[in-house]
């Protein structure tokens, strides 16, 4: 998503790209069942991804508007956020991961000064001042001014680059579940915060829906191991009652890693994305973070105009990009550590917090918009 976005965008400010890309998605039909890595897509990404000519396609394909979003812990502290509260017709979309790369693939097809090669691998860098050098798997080599790492969070080319990260593992793993609802469509996602970890719904395209249930990593073995009915028993003690009737038609399991890398770039290598940095996942912020990279480095770039190619851009997009990451990183380690601990006066405190957050005004405006970035 974040290397596709990137590489629209350069191509629309006129500059020549080559995508690398090891495995292209699936192509789309509308009778596929929904994918199970979905992402959460903010107001200002949708700008994004309108800007690099993706997000028309993604509407064509399949996509779910959301306009409200509650979170609590116990009844009745709940905070609520409503895109009418921000004079917006929607707080965002709920999209397959792989619709969003589609989307822009056929965008990247469409723009003469992209080309891509795949499937490959990149297996040796090198670089001086003024240029990288790649070479590929099959022997072929290439130069280039920049080398845009966007190859997720275990980048290949962040190793070769020689860049470290911090990583930490958080004691939740997370299921993702996807279901058939026996409601119509819904425009909320909800999420409540329990003892062993968040339960959370994100509505679909039609009558389905996403699960997401983090909890410890041996729990959420045992949950893997279940058939369909026996988990849809096991859903229905976990989740709220307010989930209705439902089915499930898909799930898999993730472990929770919070990585950020030492430096945001090695000369003329730059990391956008996941391979400059993970979160945990309980505010959908992931993908948002990483096309706020995308849109700081091609900004960068067009505002340098002649100077497009000068070094001390990418030591520039760190000392931007860095603070707002980290920022976010922060604030989701701060929920996740309030939110796991039962210790003294602890729970009371935070859903005390819920309600004020619910009632604190302007002061919950802000925050959602900076979710949002808008
Ligand atoms: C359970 C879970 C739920 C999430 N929910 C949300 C959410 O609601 N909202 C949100 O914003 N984020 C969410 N995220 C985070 C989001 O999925 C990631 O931030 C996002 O996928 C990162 O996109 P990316 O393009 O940087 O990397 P990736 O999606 O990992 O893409 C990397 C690309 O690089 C390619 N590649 C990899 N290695 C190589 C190589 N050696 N050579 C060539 N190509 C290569 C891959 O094929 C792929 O196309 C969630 C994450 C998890 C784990």
């Amino acid at each position: 998503m974040v290397g596709a976005a990137t590489a629209c965008l350069l191509a629309r400010q006129g500059l020549d790209v080559v995508v690398l890309e090891s495995a292209l998605p699936e192509p789309f039909s509308p009778e596929q069942p929904m994918d199970l890595r979905v992402s959460a897509i903010s107001a200002a990404s949708i700008k994004l991804l309108q800007k690099a000519g993706g997000w028309e396609a993604v509407l064509a394909m399949r996509s779910c508007p959301y306009r409200r979003l509650e979170t609590w812990e116990w009844d009745g502290f709940t905070t609520r956020f409503d895109a009418a509260q921000l004079g917006l017709p929607e707080l965002g979309h709920i999209v397959e991961n792989r619709l969003i790369q589609l989307g822009l693939l056929a965008q990247m097809e469409s723009l003469p000064s992209v080309r891509t090669i795949t499937p490959t691998n990149v297996v040796a860098l090198e670089q001086d001042q003024h240029y990288a050098r790649l070479t590929l798997d099959d022997g072929s080599r290439l130069q280039a001014r920049w080398v845009l790492a966007c190859d997720g969070a275990e980048s290949k080319t962040r190793q070769l680059a020689g860049i470290g990260v911090s990583r930490f593992e958080y004691r939740q793993h997370c299921m993702l579940i996807n279901i058939d609802s026996d409601d119509e469509q819904q425009d909320i996602t909800w999420q409540q915060f329990t003892p062993s970890g968040p339960r959370a719904f994100l509505p679909l395209a039609g009558r389905h829906g996403s699960l997401v249930w983090y909890d410890n990593p041996a729990r959420i073995r045992e949950l893997m191991a279940l058939d369909h009915s026996s988990l849809e028993q096991a859903i229905l003690r976990a989740f709220p009652a307010r989930l209705g009737g439902f089915r499930v038609t898909g799930r898999g399991s993730f472990a929770l890693v919070r990585r950020h890398a030492n430096h945001y770039h090695a000369g003329r290598v730059v990391l956008l994305g996941d391979a400059a940095h993970t979160i945990n996942p309980l505010a959908g912020q992931g993908v948002n973070l990483g096309f706020r990279d995308v849109a700081c480095w091609s900004e960068l770039l067009h505002g340098a105009g002649e100077r497009w190619h000068e070094l001390t851009l990418a030591s520039r997009y760190e000392r931007k990009r860095r603070p707002d990451n980290l920022l976010m990183q922060s604030g989701m380690d701060l929920f996740y550590a309030a939110f796991s601990n039962r210790l003294g006066p602890l729970p009371v405190l935070r859903n005390l917090g819920l309600t004020l957050a619910d009632k604190a005004g302007p002061l919950k405006s802000l925050a959602l918009r900076y979710a949002l970035g808008v």
